[in-house]
């Protein structure tokens, strides 16, 4: 998998072809260069993404406005090019150079024709301390990085670039002027309307200082921490949908060792056949994971090309999954997530069933629990206290019976939780919203939810296992591909 970042225009010519040899997904920079790319090479929006530059804006602290005897203009950009020559007209046409104190920083030896200004502007050259100059400064003019590094330090920027003017930034026009990456980017260069600048910087230079919420909303959008993570969550999705594979998380619900211990709901599997079960995911080199593991490792672990990762879940934690899974976890080295329901002795939300009552089926005790958590081979999790319909309760029954059950089983083990399952997979927002703020990170449900499980971790797709699932059945399951053949048919 591939991902470009796009920082700029592109050229026309460039086709459609050329922009696919850049890879599986595109990055634009900012939503004028989303646009163009839309518009004028015709690549499907699907593809693109916006990627912000990060920036670490735990550098940028705000600072008081400075005490200057004129306002202080400094002006943060090249001397070339289209730079270049908004800089000159800005000095020529747009500000007065003797009622404020102008000062420009520029990486660029000062050309020929600014070489007339020198007596009222002053050229510092290149600037190591940008932060300092931005301090110093009644008004920034900048775009791009400059414009975010000015609103960090809750400095006035009028922000101005290549291609447009979006003037003083305020939480109002914040939105329109990230778009284009604060002026730098739009449909052509130099589309300013030079005429009305000195009074819209004179303005500027009147306003209050800047909105505080103007650091948060740069920071969400720009931090460093925000765009790796947006990052990532994209090179998770362009793996799984062109690679067609996911980890499979496969589920299970009672053993039985006889046929005897048959029920009326396809929810068990004979002990025979779980091991053999085991000895095939052992042969194809499986690797069992949970979700404690990806809760350290990070949830793109399970993608590891160089691994061959499996989720092996358990459901409703009956006294056979110690009796007969326990022993085969132990044999095969393997570990699993056992969701439990802890406000029953048995299974009473299948036995007390009007149509196709189950047969009573005990759920194992808490000693049992415990000796299995203590083992390091199951990681426990939340299944509520009486198994109902979550999406039939209002939300404070809900809450109550996912965190009555979390606390009991956090209790007894002595360890916090990391994944909830959703009973019968029902739930609706309030359930998902419970699961997040009762402090699970992640909850699965059972055949929904998005085939890239990194799109929603709080409705996690599992592929369930029946009493008919043999050894081939298994196979087909785990390869990988499995929800999307599905999905398919
Ligand atoms: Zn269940």
């Amino acid at each position: 998998a591939m991902i470009t970042s796009v920082h700029g225009r592109q050229p026309v010519h460039g086709s459609r072809k050329k922009f696919h040899a850049l890879g599986d997904k595109a990055l634009a920079v900012c939503e004028a260069v989303r646009e163009q790319l839309i518009t004028a090479l015709g690549v499907a929006p699907e593809l693109i993404s916006i990627g912000r530059n990060g920036i670490n804006t735990e550098q940028y602290q705000p600072c008081p406005a400075p005490i200057n005897d004129k306002p202080v203009i400094s002006i943060i950009g090249r001397l070339t090019g289209p730079k270049g020559e908004l800089c000159y007209r800005l000095l020529d046409e747009c500000l007065d150079l003797t009622a404020y104190r102008v000062q420009i920083a520029t990486g660029s030896a000062v050309p020929e024709r600014f070489l007339r200004f020198t007596e009222q502007v002053q050229f510092l050259g290149y600037v190591e301390d940008v932060p300092q100059l931005i301090a110093e400064s009644d008004l920034v003019i900048g775009a791009g990085r400059v414009a975010m590094e000015a609103i960090l330090m809750q400095r006035p920027i009028f922000a101005i670039g290549e291609a447009l003017a979006p003037g003083l930034i305020t939480l109002d026009n914040l939105n329109k002027a990230m778009a284009s990456n604060f002026g730098d980017i739009g449909p052509k260069d130099l589309d300013i309307d030079f005429a009305t600048l000195p009074q819209r910087i004179a303005d500027a230079l009147q306003a209050n200082s800047p909105d505080l919420k103007l650091i948060e909303q740069v920071k969400a959008q720009y931090d460093l921490r925000a765009v790796t993570d947006q990052l990532e969550q994209d090179y998770q999705s362009v793996y799984v949908y062109k690679q067609r594979r996911e980890m499979p998380i496969i589920m299970y619900h009672r053993f039985i060792k006889d046929d005897s211990e048959k029920g009326v709901h396809g929810t068990y599997m004979h002990v025979d056949m779980l091991e053999k079960h085991f000895k095939l995911l052992k042969r194809l080199g499986y690797q069992t994971l949970t979700f404690a593991n990806l809760a350290e490792q990070g949830f793109a672990e399970r993608l590891n090309p160089n691994k061959k990762y499996i989720m092996l879940t358990v459901d409703d934690g009956y006294k056979d999954n110690y009796e007969l899974l326990f022993p085969l976890l132990k044999k095969y080295n393997f570990k699993a997530v056992i969701y439990a329901v802890t406000g029953e002795e048995f299974n009473r939300w299948d036995v007390e069933q009007a149509d196709n009552p189950e047969k009573r089926v005990p759920l194992m005790s808490p000693a049992q629990i415990k000796e299995m958590a203590d083992s390091g081979l199951v990681e426990f999790g939340g299944h509520t206290l009486t198994h109902p319909h979550l999406d039939t309760l209002d939300k404070d029954s809900q809450r109550f019976e996912i965190a009555e059950n979390k606390t009991q089983l956090e209790q007894l083990i002595g360890k916090s939780l990391y994944s909830f399952a959703y009973p019968f997979g029902s739930h609706n927002h309030d359930s998902k919203d419970l699961a997040q703020e009762l402090g699970y990170p992640f909850a699965v449900a059972t055949n929904s939810g998005p085939l890239a499980m990194h799109e929603d971790k709080y409705q996690i797709r599992r592929i369930a296992i029946f009493p008919r699932t043999d050894v081939f059945g298994l196979w087909r399951k785990v390869r990988g591909n499995y929800t999307f053949r599905k999905r398919e048919k």
